[in-house]
């Protein structure tokens, strides 16, 4: 039986991460370890007897000391992290604290954990570091991120999530930490908090409310389904070089107006007794999020051809089987949106 322990499994990708590995793998056992804060929630993780989870702060250093020292992992995968750009704009003190100071604290516990390893074990350890490409900040109408893009953060999310990275990075060539940093494009899918721009749309198109598009939606992101990132992430834990860095996409490029638009369309599809078709009638322009990077693209070509990873969704299968979750798990988002989070707009300056 191998051990792996997760940070951040009641997320979004973590608990798509949990789902995928523990359906795959019989002889794996997960210890997850998750704050629960307003985007964890434990009904996104269906019960497992290999999955054991933990409420617990990753920069808690001395309680992650003795988890690791009790569980004896053979990797650590790191998705623990405040993720939403508005929510950094409205506030960004949690970003630090947990993506920056919580990361550090983590890489702690890991570096002396991994030290105090037998040899043939720290040989094998690997600690995985989830990342996001709106680290090297933003395009203009030509060109890809690639492994050697200069760090060019412009958000406070992004900006924390470089820090991380670095910090990462830096526990690499300086103690030898066998580390491995994903950078990877927009995820859509299952279980996505419906703040973010999809499962944002689905939920409002589905209640007849306006569907609000930042600026003149011609921002462009790079769209991969949560699945294909969870199997990227899986291929370079087994296959990624140690202090390496891997860049995850779709090859997908969509404006905001064009995904939009296609949720609309795939509503009129698979809801054909919903009294606001054509959903695409409630679009509607509102003020630009201040500081919105115009372009993110991926060269994912890195990761094909060193580790032979490809995604298996197409933009149209991966969109059609999210709305489709959407609208068959109306239970599982109506309790979130039951929460504090209401739908309503984020990362508007407060004075304004
Ligand atoms: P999410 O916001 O859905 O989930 C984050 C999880 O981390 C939540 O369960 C939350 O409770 C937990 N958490 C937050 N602070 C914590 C702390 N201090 N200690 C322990 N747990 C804590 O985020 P997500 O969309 O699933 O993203 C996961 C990771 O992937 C993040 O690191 C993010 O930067 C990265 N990423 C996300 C995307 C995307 O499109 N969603 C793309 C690329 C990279």
């Amino acid at each position: 039986m191998k051990t792996w322990l997760i940070t951040g499994g009641a997320g979004f990708i973590g608990s798509n991460f949990v789902r995928q590995c523990l359906a795959g793998e019989e002889r794996l056992q997960i210890i997850n370890i998750d704050k629960l804060t307003y985007a964890g929630n434990k009904e996104s993780l269906a019960g497992h007897p290999n999955h054991l989870f933990i409420h617990a702060d990753i920069g808690n250093r001395a309680l992650i000391r003795e988890l690791l020292l009790k569980y004896l992992p053979e990797a650590i995968i790191h998705f623990a992290a405040e993720s939403h750009v508005d929510r950094s704009i409205d506030g960004p003190a949690d970003f630090i604290e947990t993506n920056v100071v919580g990361t550090f604290a983590l890489l702690e516990a890991a570096r002396f954990y991994w030290h105090n390893l037998d040899s043939d074990k720290r040989r094998e350890f690997r600690f995985l570091h989830v990342s996001t490409d709106e680290v090297y900040g933003s395009l203009g109408p030509e060109g890809y991120f690639t492994e050697e893009s200069p760090y060019q953060p412009s958000s406070p999310y992004s900006a924390s999530k470089a820090s991380s990275d670095h910090l990462v990075r830096a526990w690499h060539h300086t103690y030898g930490l066998p580390v491995l940093v994903t950078n990877c494009s927009n995820n859509y899918g299952p279980y996505q908090f419906p703040e973010k721009l999809i499962p944002l749309m689905i939920i409002k198109a589905l209640a007849g409310e306006k569907l609000p598009v930042y600026g003149d939606g011609l921002n462009v992101r790079d769209w991969l389904y949560v699945e294909d990132h969870c199997r990227a992430i899986r291929t370079v834990l087994n296959k990624g070089r140690p202090g390496q860095t891997y860049n995850i996409g779709g090859h997908c490029e969509k404006t905001n107006l064009e995904v939009v638009k296609t949720i609309c369309a795939v509503l009129d599809e698979l809801a054909p007794t919903s009294p606001f078709i054509p959903h695409s009638a409630l679009l509607t322009f509102v003020k630009d999020r201040p500081g919105h990077d115009r372009r993110y693209a991926i060269d994912a070509g890195k990761i094909q051809h060193e580790l032979g990873f490809v995604p298996k969704e197409t933009f149209a299968t991966g969109l059609h089987k999210t709305v489709r979750w959407y609208l068959e798990n109306r239970d599982w988002w109506q309790r979130v949106l039951d929460g504090s989070y209401r739908g309503e707009r984020l990362g508007v300056f407060k004075n304004e």
